[in-house]
């Protein structure tokens, strides 16, 4: 059977081209990059042109990229060493309730060392208020980290005037930039960004390398010392053949991101545009314009994502879902509790991320088989039309408490 991958914002497949890129640094290019003979000139020279590529792509300068091995590091390594660089002028972080976990997770272990965080809330499309953030900045106020663009629902948020607000009030401005590098544009100086996190593997790029990207005069606490590679910021032995591979992956993305997005963006409106008319009790999640170019997350009534998934996996597509089953947790998604949603509807998420190998075809198959398999698992369901009323009774005794 053929097997269609259109779970592109969880990992993307390694590009032949960025693989050929890679091979050598395997191989006879195999020095380390501090040496001062030829072999580690010859990874010195790939470290440097990744880090030129990179900078490039975001507007930036080489010497304010810091290699790290993946979006959580770059996101613990932003916070972490930002927050105890300016402990003294403050220990207040602003962020939002729908960012990724390694955001997440990092600020609820600042804030049990002496850091006082505020999680802002979003509206249904999983926009931020930007006056509520103006009024969130308080004297203490040292950094903000919003995302670029959320992971589940596919939002763009407004970083660009987030970013003069934290100018304005002299705060510093992180964005996890990990879902829109390549595929959106970034500058940092037009945008005023401090601190940037990408990963190589969201961009047909290899696991496990990274990218923090820290704006010139931006003090940073490092996190992992040692022989102080990396301006001192990340010490370590560089991983070359990861960081050129990102390079390349950076380089082929900056190339087809015009074209792509917008072939992305019509894959997924037809997408889009076809489940809402052939299946009943959907809901488009995330915003209906403003979001990342072959993201749709849909919301399906009196369904269990894990076994939708399931049954998508049996018809060869691989997508994936905010139900809670799938991360082995009971909560449902953070980021689609945060838009509103109930628990029933966030369990009856289904996120399709389109990438660079899916075609028209793909999507026409996705849209045949996916009305039966909702139709099968509604009436498999306990909630199925008999128990409609009452499960809809029960979804408002639930919202009076
Ligand atoms: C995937 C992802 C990360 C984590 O990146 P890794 O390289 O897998 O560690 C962080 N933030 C967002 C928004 C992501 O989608």
């Amino acid at each position: 059977m053929k097997r269609i991958y259109m779970d592109h914002a969880a990992t993307s497949p390694l590009d032949a081209e960025v693989l050929k890129a890679m091979e050598p640094f395997f191989s006879e290019k195999f020095g380390n990059s501090s040496s001062l003979h030829s072999f580690g000139k010859e990874a010195k020279g790939g470290l440097d042109w990744a880090r030129e590529k990179v900078a490039e792509a975001i507007n930036a300068k080489p010497k304010e990229i810091i290699f790290t091995s993946g979006g959580t590091e770059s996101d613990n390594l932003a916070l972490k060493g930002i927050a105890y660089a300016y402990r003294s002028k403050g220990n207040h972080i602003i962020t939002t309730k729908i960012e990724h976990h390694a955001v997440l997770h990092t600020c609820e272990f600042l804030e049990k060392n002496g850091f006082d965080v505020t999680y802002l809330g979003v509206d249904k499309y999983g926009f931020v208020d930007l006056d509520e953030l103006r009024n969130a900045i308080t004297d203490k106020t040292i950094l903000v980290s919003v995302m670029h663009a959320n992971n589940e629902i596919g939002t763009i948020e407004p970083v660009e005037e987030i970013g003069k607000i934290c100018r304005e009030n002299g705060v510093k401005f992180h964005t996890d930039a990990v879902q829109t590098a390549g595929k959106v544009p970034i500058d940092v100086e037009k945008m005023n960004i401090d601190a940037l996190s990408i990963s190589g593997h969201k961009i047909y790029g290899p696991k496990g390398v990274g990218v923090l990207y820290l704006r010139e005069g931006t003090s940073l606490e490092p996190q992992t010392l040692g022989g102080g590679h990396e301006f001192g910021k990340r010490s370590g032995t560089e991983n070359i053949a990861g960081i050129v591979g990102l390079g390349k992956a950076m380089e082929l993305a900056v190339k087809r991101m015009a074209r792509e997005s917008v072939r992305l963006a019509l894959l997924q409106d037809k997408l889009s545009d076809k489940i809402q008319e052939r299946v009943d009790g959907v809901k488009l999640n995330g915003h209906p314009e403003k979001r990342l170019p072959g993201n749709a997350n849909f919301s399906f009534d009196f369904i269990e994502g894990e076994g939708l998934i399931m049954h998508l996996d049996m018809e060869g597509i691989a997508a994936s879902t905010g139900s809670a089953c799938s991360t082995k947790s009971l909560e449902p998604s953070h980021v689609l509790t945060a838009i509103g949603l109930s628990h029933v509807q966030a369990h009856g998420s289904l996120r399709i991320s389109l990438g660079k190998d899916n075609t028209e075809e793909d999507v026409d198959y996705l849209v045949g088989v996916l009305p039966p398999i909702i139709k099968k698992l509604r009436e498999m369901s306990p909630l199925n039309k008999d128990n409609v009323k009452e499960f809809e009774n029960f979804g408002d005794s639930e919202h009076k408490h």
